[in-house]
């Protein structure tokens, strides 16, 4: 199974290489693979990350060649949007056969045929390419009229797939260790967690390699997340010396593992990680201390420019729905998460963890994470944005309606299943017991019946 198409280097810029995907090209860094013209190779993120030989090569893209244009095709089709119908204040949409299944408020014909004009005026700026204002993104968010809604979708998933055609990145996660320093109040491997009995779980270095070893070689990736708390018994002549392992793979590395010192994480960029994902948690100052008692917010935005400067492709975003939250601290996340230049967006729904201070709090409502993809869209036109686990949890066909509303990338939990039930940090009760093959290739099927291939997206270069 591979979720890369291998692509050919047709030109060299300095430190880029031109690579040629079925007459399509993308632009790709060259500087960590040293890759020659006539050289097949796979990339990651806009990264070189590894080469193949040309038979090998071939033998896939054959298999992949029809495939290719019919799933853009597809896509092509499913994320039109009439613009003369939409200035008429009617909306033209090509359903996915799988979203009349999967969405859960289906609309009829009749109440099609509304939609308010704030909301109509505020898409019709969007698809001229205008920015909107801050009164215009709150009125999207507020929004909740189901027609509306729908447009506010295919309006965002036509931005993506104008900005990146069907290319659709799935990365693999692979959570190492549950212990952690701090006590985040939403979190259920806080500190604290331990008066609660909760089962603390470390892989060791052999562990982690060979779960990710079988990630790549048995089930094909060639992007992993290896996250954790903030556990200083992996100190960073440990974490070095892994990564160094890892490195070994040829995948692009992303490490979320929370903050450590600007000289950790440069060792760390040396030592071959080259992705890192950092949220920000809120832009709320208050909020964020309130709920991270002895973290700084100042520090964590700080330690998220100085990745970025580092040369890192950062992947940062918010919780959305925690307790006091306001309409405006969603619009505020999104702005910051654009002003900080995120190469990937990620956020998801804060969801209750038991035994935490917020354990009887309520969990947000899908529209709103789904309304924040649209709007992130809106705001970034060519971001990329992820789709987090947590949204899935939500609800089974989250998944798939992110994906219909402007998000243009996935990640599915590889972790081996006896440590991955105890990495609650949060309630799961989806997928956490799947068998992993099973769900690939269900994730795998879903993207096809969407049109979406699983490409290279240039999310280094893009910025
Ligand atoms: N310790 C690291 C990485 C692990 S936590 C860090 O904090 O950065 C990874 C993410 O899990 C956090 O960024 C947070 O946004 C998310 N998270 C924690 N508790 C959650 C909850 N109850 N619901 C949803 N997401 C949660
Ligand atoms: Fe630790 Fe991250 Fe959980 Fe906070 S969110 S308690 S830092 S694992």
């Amino acid at each position: 199974m591979c979720y890369a198409i291998p692509g050919k280097i047709i030109e060299i810029k300095g430190d880029i290489a031109v690579v040629d995907y079925f007459g399509e090209h993308r632009n790709a860094l060259n500087k960590f693979l040293n890759a020659k013209i006539g050289e097949y190779v796979y990339a990651q993120g806009g990264i070189l990350i590894d080469k193949l030989p040309e038979s090998e090569a071939l033998e896939i893209l054959t298999i992949w060649k029809e495939r290719f244009f019919e799933l853009k095709k597809k896509d092509k089709e499913y994320s039109q949007l009439d613009n003369s119908v939409l200035n008429n204040s009617v909306i033209l949409q090509h359903h996915p056969p799988s979203l009349s299944q999967h969405n859960s408020q289906p609309h009829s014909q009749s109440d099609s045929q509304y939609h308010s004009q704030p909301i109509l005026e505020i898409l019709q700026k969007v698809n001229l390419n205008k920015e909107l204002t801050k009164n215009e993104l709150l009125a999207l968010l507020r929004s909740k009229n189901k027609d509306e809604l729908n447009l506010i979708y295919t309006t965002a998933n036509n931005i993506r797939q104008k900005e990146h055609d069907n290319a659709c990145c799935v990365h693999g996660i692979i959570e190492f260790s549950n212990y952690c320093r701090n006590n985040c109040f939403y979190c259920g491997i806080r500190k604290e967690a331990h008066l609660n009995h909760i089962e603390r779980y470390r892989m060791s270095s052999e562990e982690i390699i060979s779960a990710a070893k079988h990630a790549v070689k048995e089930l094909g990736f060639k992007a992993l997340v290896f996250q954790s708390g903030e556990d200083e018994w992996f100190s960073e002549e440990k974490l070095v010396s892994l990564v160094k392992d890892l490195s070994r793979l040829n995948i692009l590395i992303f490490i979320s593992i929370g903050l450590r010192t600007k000289e950790t994480y440069k060792k760390l960029y040396d030592a071959g990680a080259k992705a890192v994902l950092l949220r920000f948690e809120t832009s709320n100052k208050k909020l964020f201390e309130n709920l991270r008692p002895s973290t700084r917010f100042d520090e964590r935005i700080q330690m998220i420019k100085e990745l970025k400067q580092m040369g890192y492709i950062v992947a940062t975003g918010f919780l959305i729905g925690l307790p006091d939250e306001t309409d405006d601290d969603i619009i505020n996340n999104l702005l910051l998460t654009k002003e900080l230049k995120a190469d990937m967006y990620s956020f998801g729904p804060f969801i209750p963890a038991e035994n935490t201070p917020l354990e009887n709090k309520r969990s947000v409502d899908k529209d709103t994470v789904l309304k924040a993809i649209a709007i992130s869209r809106f705001v970034d036109r060519d971001s990329n944005i992820l789709v987090t686990t947590a949204l899935e949890t939500l609800d089974k066909d989250a998944r798939t309606q992110a994906l219909l509303a402007g998000a243009n990338s996935l990640m599915i939990n590889v972790t081996p299943n006896e440590f991955k039930k105890k990495y609650a940090i949060y309630k799961r009760n989806y997928g956490a017991q799947k068998d992993i093959k099973k769900e690939i290739i269900e994730t795998i099927n879903m993207l096809y019946s969407l049109g979406r291939a699983p490409m290279d997206i240039n999310f280094y270069l893009h910025k």
